[in-house]
């Protein structure tokens, strides 16, 4: 455990705080992936003052670990750290105060999402997998990069739909008469020219059914 008690704090002074801390208490999962591995403890060097009532804590933390690299899967070791580790705890006077989930949370936002052996790693032969920063092979790497294929593209096909609409252009204004047969339509035309304007409006609802249209004069069978 990581902890200051405040009482301990002189007004203008820096509390300093140095030490190790295991790394279990980082909690690394054993299936990670990349596998990540305690290597040592964790190595802690704080400085604490208070601010009023609050105590701020700035300093550095580190962690070796054991780890394998993304290119070469080579074991490795690395070490993580905070440099400008900061915290602040608010009205903590006259308290102690337990650093070690936040030097714990700190240490674990600073662990990369995967590592190298070097910078310039040269990685595995893709075709052999000898590693290419201790041997070299004759492979022709070349032929095993996957070659630009004349297969056709999935997007011709949607090239080759025709998507256009059959009848490109029935809207004319905001007359929308019902989808109908031709000839339905212009009984339907007829019959609504016979009667009164009122009631063309109605006979044109997209709702009506054909077989409604032909006999517009029966009343409807409710009421
Ligand atoms: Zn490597
Ligand atoms: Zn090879």
């Amino acid at each position: 455990m990581i902890k200051i008690n405040t009482s301990h704090i002189l007004p203008d002074t820096p509390f300093l705080l140095e030490g190790t801390e295991s790394s279990d208490i980082l909690e690394l999962l054993p299936d990670a992936d990349p596998p990540l591995a305690p290597a040592g403890d964790i190595a802690y060097r704080l400085s604490a003052v208070m601010a009023g009532a609050d105590l701020i804590v700035t300093g550095t933390a580190s962690v070796p670990l054991a780890t394998v690299c993304a290119r070469c899967l080579d074991d490795i070791r690395v070490v993580i750290s905070v440099r400008d580790l900061c915290l602040h705890f608010e009205k903590v006077r006259d308290l102690e105060v337990d650093l070690t989930d936040d030097v714990r949370e700190e240490l674990l936002l600073a662990v990369p999402s995967c590592f190298y052996c070097s910078p310039d790693c040269k990685g595995i032969c893709p075709v052999c997998g000898t590693n290419l920063n201790h041997a070299s092979c004759a492979c022709d790497r070349q032929q095993a990069e996957p070659e630009p294929d004349d297969a056709p593209s999935p997007w011709d096909q949607l090239d080759a739909l025709n998507l256009s609409p059959k009848k490109p252009a029935e809207k004319k204004g905001a007359k929308k008469p019902a989808p109908a047969s031709p000839a339905v339509k212009k009984t339907a035309d007829k019959k609504a020219a016979v009667r009164k304007p009122a009631e063309e409006k109605g006979a044109k609802k997209p709702a009506a059914s054909p077989a409604e249209k032909k006999s517009p004069g029966k009343k409807s069978p409710k009421k």
